[in-house]
């Protein structure tokens, strides 16, 4: 039934269903534990022959139905909430990857991604080879029997480019391997990965689904359509010795990458977002659509004025006519190409330093993807620890600030742009 409605209803209605009585909105369940009147029944729990809930590590009321929105949001078969958006990266892999696997990566990902992969993963004996983004050649020629997934960021974070989500999708298919995307800067409201053929899509709800910058959280969406039981994935076809010997494709079918997901990954590691989070970032969600609207109208606006500013050398937005992605954020992103624009000063880093110096409706802040306007400069914040040469390998030049629009009146915040650039 749910699947049928339109996005900006499930966006207000979908995840959960009072019955007679019970409260309108989901209730914070604000309890670790859960009554029952027989042994056997909690048995049941545990084997995962019975779904319940008995222990908030594994799932609470309040996190299912947050779990139940994104799923419905993204369309996919089921979602797992973990405690922040690099939970849900690192999950999304080791549900499926162990020691001596690998996966093959665009290296145009979010910082936090980036580390992750390339040390933290590696460490554990899973590695992690990159290629330039959309270069799908190259691509190809990284992956072997040994690989487990292809990862990509559908719009990147700072650079904002582009995946070719189609492209990288069709790859995977044809190696008969998992395609993950991270879709955190788009929201199911702008794209929806699975309807390209995705497998598996990420978020970091931190930013656009909270959107009012108060919980760290992430979301692991299940599409539900890959076919384990056909390809190479001992962890989710092989018999589990920690659960009597359960396969979870032969008992789970199309749940099964999320199902093992909480009943291993959430059970072991524990990651788990709290009630509290999830409450408050399904508050955000019911505003989703008309959000990310006005986002990606206010970017527009402000690229298109940074754009003719003579103190401004280059302003990258997929939805200017110029830029580099514009074809590919026309055939994804009709309804708008979210709220982040990157911007280079003219006269370098100081111009940058002074230009973030100088604005002052817009907030400097570490954070992106809120109602409120923020900018941040990448080269001594973020991205401080490289050095000049590797800052131009990731695409970021000292001159480059990153801007993210909020839902402010845009001609307040294009006259704080203004004002900030005459001081520069
Ligand atoms: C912020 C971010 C993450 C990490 O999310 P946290 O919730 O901060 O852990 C991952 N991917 C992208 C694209 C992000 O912007």
């Amino acid at each position: 039934m749910e699947k049928k409605r339109k996005i900006e209803t499930l966006c207000v209605q979908s995840g959960y269903t009072p019955r007679n009585g019970e409260a309108r909105i989901s209730p914070i369940v604000q309890s670790t534990t859960f009554r029952y009147e027989s042994a056997d029944r909690v048995a049941d729990l545990f084997d995962l022959k019975e779904a319940g809930f008995f222990y908030t590590r594994l799932s609470n009321p309040t996190v299912d139905a947050l779990e139940k929105k994104v799923a419905a949001l993204e369309g996919g078969a089921a979602a797992v909430a973990t405690a922040s958006g690099q939970a849900a990266s690192f999950y999304s892999v080791i549900n499926i990857a162990s020691a001596g696997d690998n996966i093959v990566c665009f290296s145009a990902v979010y910082g936090g991604t980036f580390t992750l992969f390339h040390a933290t993963l590696r460490r554990l004996g899973i590695e992690v080879r990159f290629a330039p983004l959309n270069d799908f050649d190259e691509m190809e020629k990284l992956i072997d029997k040994k690989t487990k997934a292809l990862f990509g960021e559908v719009l990147t974070n700072p650079n904002v480019d582009v995946l070719d989500v189609e492209k990288f999708a069709s790859l995977a298919k044809t190696h008969n391997i998992v395609s993950i995307v991270d879709n955190t800067f788009l929201t199911p409201y702008l794209f929806r990965p699975l309807e390209w053929g995705v497998d598996i899509v990420i978020h970091s709800s931190t930013k656009y689904l909270d959107g009012h910058a108060t919980s760290v959280g992430g979301v692991i969406v299940d599409g539900g359509k890959f076919d384990w039981k056909n390809a190479d994935y001992p962890l989710i076809n092989d018999e589990d010795e920690n659960y009597h010997g359960l396969s979870f494709s032969a008992s789970f079918g199309n749940t099964a990458y999320a199902v093992r997901a909480r009943a291993v990954l959430l059970r072991d590691i524990g990651a788990v977002q709290s009630p509290m989070n999830a409450f408050l970032t399904m508050l955000g969600i019911d505003t989703l659509h008309l959000r990310m609207v006005r986002h990606s109208e206010n970017a527009l606006r402000a690229a298109k004025f940074l754009e003719n500013h003579p103190k401004v050398s280059r302003v990258k937005y997929p939805a200017l006519e110029g830029d580099p992605n514009h074809a590919l954020s026309k055939k994804y992103f009709p309804k708008g190409s979210s709220g982040v624009i990157s911007v280079d000063i003219k006269g370098g880093s100081e111009a940058a330093k002074k230009f973030i110096d100088s604005i002052s409706l817009i907030t400097l802040a570490v954070h992106v993807a809120d109602v409120r306007s923020h900018a941040l400069h990448p080269a001594s914040m973020t991205h401080r620890q490289l050095s000049e040469a590797k800052l131009m390998e990731v695409g970021i030049n000292p001159a480059t600030v990153r801007l993210s629009l909020g839902i402010e009146d845009i001609e307040d915040i294009i006259d704080d742009l203004r004002q900030a650039l005459e001081r520069v």
